[in-house]
């Protein structure tokens, strides 16, 4: 299932694509969240509601307003860690393949189509990151690898946009990659029955048409189950818990000289079987 949160008529709803993708049928559910957890997504895709033209809704991220700050993996495809440490030694350099855990606040993940925000006034260095988004389907503690497949509702498409320059100007990367309008999803969520576990879809972004990353899913140094593994030793992680997944190589601070976004620039990031997630820079 193709699940999509949208605008219709001045209200928020949760839907089900249709098979063509020109179609949603309303679900009887409040919003994306409390479909993950209700653990009942088969008894509420039952009760789907007449089809409207996809044309007549806007879509929003399909999680507009995380309940927690979305877990990320970062330096996690071998050839982007070459490129960050080319860039910048000192902040990205990894001697050990352990996973770099940090998070990213968003207050409210931008709409497929949206907007991300340049913030001039405090950014010169704007990045892209297009990244292959987890979505746990309930509580998860203790979980093996091996079962990690077990706890994941679906994927979705998430650009970890980034300043490069408040990124690596603090200690931590918190700050430089929560700004609002920081965090573009979607354009969907694909049920985790869809797709193959673990993972090794084609994944890509392109800027103005250009193509800038290339890679697949399957590449991931610290896999999704090891990491599913190691951080729920220790740490409860709840049903609508986001796991961006890190970002392969082909980012602006990657070229020579770096190529930084700036205000009408487009940015597709794309991955096989999910779709294609624009946004434009403003
Ligand atoms: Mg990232």
């Amino acid at each position: 299932m193709k699940l999509v949160t949208y605008l219709h008529g001045g209200a928020e709803r949760v839907g089900l694509l249709s098979a063509d993708g020109a179609a949603v049928h309303p679900l009887p559910c409040p919003d994306m969240n409390t479909l993950i957890e209700s653990g009942d997504l088969a008894d509420i895709a039952a009760r789907a509601g007449e089809p409207i033209p996809l044309d007549a809704a806007t879509l929003l991220a399909p999680i507009p307003r995380p309940r927690q700050d979305i877990l990320c993996l970062g330096m996690n495809y071998k050839a982007h860690l070459e490129e960050a440490a080319g860039y910048n030694a000192e902040a990205f350099a990894k001697e050990k393949p352990v996973a770099v855990y940090f998070s990213k606040r968003v207050s409210e993940a931008v709409a497929p189509e949206g907007f991300i925000q340049s913030h001039r006034e405090l950014v010169e260095r704007l990045d892209y990151e297009a990244e292959l988004a987890v979505i746990l389907g309930k509580t998860a503690r203790n979980v093996r690898a091996s079962e990690a497949g077990d706890y994941i509702f679906g994927y979705t498409i998430v650009n970890d946009v980034s300043a490069r320059d408040v990124q690596t100007g603090h200690k931590q990367w918190y700050f430089g990659k929560s700004l609002d309008g920081f965090t573009p999803m979607g354009p969907c969520i694909v049920t985790a029955d869809e797709i193959p576990f673990p993972p090794a879809l084609a994944i890509s972004a392109k800027v103005n048409g250009e193509a800038r990353q290339s890679s697949n899913t399957s590449l991931l140094i610290n896999s999704i189950g090891e990491v599913l593994e190691e951080v729920t030793a220790g740490m409860t992680l709840l049903p609508g818990t986001i796991i961006a997944t890190g970002t392969p190589a082909g980012v602006g601070m990657g070229f020579d000289p770096p190529r930084f976004l700036k205000p009408g620039d487009v940015v597709e990031c794309e991955i096989e079987g999910i779709g294609v997630l624009r946004n434009t820079v403003k």
